[in-house]
């Protein structure tokens, strides 16, 4: 039987890596939904408006053509038919999502795409406010954290290995420490475990025994 899994945490936790593992397991769809707000800020940057032009950016979102096409290597972003998958991982991109994401009309769309993809079950959605707001009824419930440190060596270290890195480990720190704050502090659905998540902290656990231990939750 199908069910639905919510995963949220804040930036750098590994959410998107055990996120897309957890549904190869299961033979399930993987959501990323930051790559959404993440697609939204490319465009607006496209397009030459400032993050603060929330009322342009709103219109904007409206506009745009938003695809997800989920795959083996993970998810694919096409923005009015450009592929920017790689592209919405540039630090300009993540420097702005967090002020993006803030705004009602922009979360309103994309929250309203999210709620559609989980009408047929069999998907772990991994975002900041999945389990609060877009599945607030998912089966599985994971609140996944680690502490600042390591994920800022984690995101370094996976910057690195890709031979993009541009920013020192305590650049990186201050940049999630940034976002994590924003997130937390904005007035819309807000980055915030759901009561009922499973909190998790894999400051001291390696990918395979995060993996194992929610799909051990799968099984009661
Ligand atoms: O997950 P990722 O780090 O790619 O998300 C980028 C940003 O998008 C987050 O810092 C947050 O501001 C925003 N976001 C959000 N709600 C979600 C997913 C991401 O506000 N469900």
């Amino acid at each position: 039987d199908k069910f639905n899994i919510a995963i949220d945490g804040p930036a750098g936790a590994g959410k998107s890596t055990i996120a897309r593992l957890v549904a190869g397991a299961l033979g399930f769809i993987y959501v990323d939904t930051g790559a959404m707000y993440r697609a939204v800020t490319w465009k607006v940057q496209q397009e030459g408006l400032l993050p603060e032009q929330e009322t342009e950016v709103a219109a904007l979102s409206n506009r745009m053509k938003l695809e997800l096409i989920p795959g083996e290597e993970g998810q694919q972003v096409f923005v009015d038919g450009v592929d920017v998958t790689k592209a919405i991982r540039s630090a300009e991109v993540t420097t702005h999502v967090s002020q993006i994401a803030s705004y009602g009309a922009v979360r309103h769309l994309l929250v309203a795409l999210q709620k559609q993809m989980t009408v047929s079950k069999g998907v772990v959605m991994d975002g900041r406010d999945i389990g609060t707001h877009v599945m607030p009824d998912a089966e599985i419930k994971v609140f996944l954290t680690a502490s600042v440190e390591e994920r800022a060596e984690r995101r370094f270290k996976e910057l690195e290995l890709s031979g993009t890195n541009t920013l020192t480990l305590s650049e990186l720190e201050q940049d999630i420490a940034r976002r994590d704050q924003f997130d937390e502090a904005r007035e819309i659905s807000p980055l915030r475990k759901a009561h009922d998540a499973v909190l998790m902290d894999s400051t001291s656990m390696t990918i395979e025994e995060v993996v194992d231990e929610i799909l051990g939750l799968c099984k009661d």
